[in-house]
């Protein structure tokens, strides 16, 4: 009764990550719309919470889509709590520090260890991954547990009591005790919680993603050096940032590549031009520019952002979302995936002491009270690295770059 009502603490948000070990004594039949990250990590824990939980997904299968993800600590410590890590640890690299760079010549600005010291400080790894292997990770971990549709398009869906129900592209109609909107970025089931379409805003940025062989980089001392090293380095330039860490035992590099946007898509699978790519980035120092000659191919996807919305559950109780569908943030916090599956996580605790349909909504108007503000900080802040990282040369630049020597050098003793 009281968590709609309380006034919740960041010790109570902490908390509501944990695992209540309680089964829900009224079990509900759960619709989730999306078999992404955020999808699968609600479907886990509403399902270990007690109730029948299918997903339902457009894609025909689950492949090998995506580049690298970082995974911070209030990630990993979800996985690890959930038995994952030991195979996470398996197909993850750890970045042994952060170096950030001059985009001109390489001059290191700041740099902070990470490692152990990650782990010590914060409780839990910083782990490197490809979006691939942590999907496959959170699909083995849910899907034993759950219905799972794959080639099941959602068309529409009808959030009213008291018969709430989804409807597919091919004019199936499944009735449904809640809906959750998983369905990414391009969310259908946000237009219908929000009243309306919603206008996705251009950042004025798109990103270039590349995964370069390390076996190309070891024939090069310099780029070997970048691999050796297991930093995660970036090269901060006028409207433009790099972003490259080694994933997959160090067998591949991942590169992030953002520039101002000319024109691309909001699409994580568009190609982009390798050339292309080489001539956006030219004037960046010697080793970027050999990096950047290993490129086989590349993909572009234009960053768009959204504002936060004002609420995640429809007027009549029964839908709600969750991941991108109601927080898209731009890459510039590596916070995307971590929103998404702490939300999973934060239902499933909450619906796991269900006992009485009449509580559906009040702990659906408790998950948006816990989670909106979290989540709309993480927006912003983003939105703030973006500025940062991009300050064109001159006053702005030399005193951001100052302050961080100033922090290395204090780091070094
Ligand atoms: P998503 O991971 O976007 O998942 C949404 C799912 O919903 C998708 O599987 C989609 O097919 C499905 N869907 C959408 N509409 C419908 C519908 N009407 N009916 C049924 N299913 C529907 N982030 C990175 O940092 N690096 C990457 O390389 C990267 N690559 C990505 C590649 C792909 C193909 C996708 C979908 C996302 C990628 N992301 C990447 C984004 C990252 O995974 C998300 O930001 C984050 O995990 C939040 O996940 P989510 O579950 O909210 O949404």
């Amino acid at each position: 009764k009281p968590l709609a009502e309380a006034k919740l603490s960041t010790a109570d948000i902490k908390h509501t990550t944990l695992y209540s070990g309680r089964t829900a004594s009224y079990p509900l039949n759960i619709s989730i719309i999306g078999c992404g990250l955020g999808g699968l990590a609600a479907a886990f824990c509403l399902a270990r919470a007690g109730h029948k939980v299918s997903i339902f997904e457009s894609a025909p299968a689950i492949g090998e889509v995506g580049a690298g993800i970082q995974m911070t600590p209030n990630l990993t410590r979800l996985l690890i709590r959930w038995g994952c890590g030991d195979v996470l640890k398996a197909c993850t690299v750890t970045p042994s520090a952060i170096a950030l760079r001059r985009w001109k010549d390489g001059e290191l600005v700041g740099w902070t260890r990470w490692g152990d010291d990650m782990e010590n400080e914060h409780g839990a790894p910083y782990y490197h991954i490809h979006r691939a292997d942590l999907h496959k990770l959170l699909f083995d971990l849910a899907v034993p547990h759950i219905n799972l549709h794959l080639s099941s398009r959602v068309d529409s869906i009808n959030p009213s009591l008291p018969s709430p129900s989804i409807t597919l592209s091919t004019g199936q109609v499944i009735p449904t005790d809640l809906i959750i909107g998983a369905d990414g970025v391009k969310s259908m089931i946000r237009e219908v919680v929000v009243g309306g379409p919603d206008r996705p805003v251009a950042t004025g940025d798109a990103a270039y993603r590349a995964i370069v062989s390390t076996d190309d980089m070891m024939k090069d001392e310099t780029l070997k050096h970048l691999v050796d090293e297991q930093e995660m380095t970036g090269w901060m330039g006028p409207e433009r940032h790099i972003m490259a860490y080694c994933i997959r035992a160090k067998k591949e590099y991942n590169l992030v590549m953002v520039h101002p946007d000319d024109g691309s898509v909001e699409s994580w699978t568009a190609e982009g031009s390798a050339d292309k790519l080489r001539a956006d980035f030219a004037g960046f120092e010697p080793r970027v520019e050999k990096l950047l000659k290993l490129v086989p191919s590349t993909l572009k996807w234009k960053l768009m952002d959204r504002a936060p919305l004002h609420k995640w559950v429809h007027d009549e109780g029964r839908v709600v979302l969750l991941g991108d569908a109601c927080h898209p943030m731009l890459p510039y916090r590596a916070q995307g995936a971590a929103m998404a599956v702490e939300d999973g996580c934060i239902l499933g605790n909450l619906f796991s002491r269900l006992s009485h349909p009449s509580q559906i909504t009040p702990f659906l108007h408790a998950y948006e009270r816990l989670r909106l503000p979290r989540t709309s900080a993480t927006q912003a802040s983003a939105r703030l690295n973006q500025k940062i990282f991009h300050y064109p040369d001159g006053p702005e630049q030399q005193a951001r770059d100052e302050s961080m020597r100033k922090a290395l050098r204090i780091a070094r003793g």
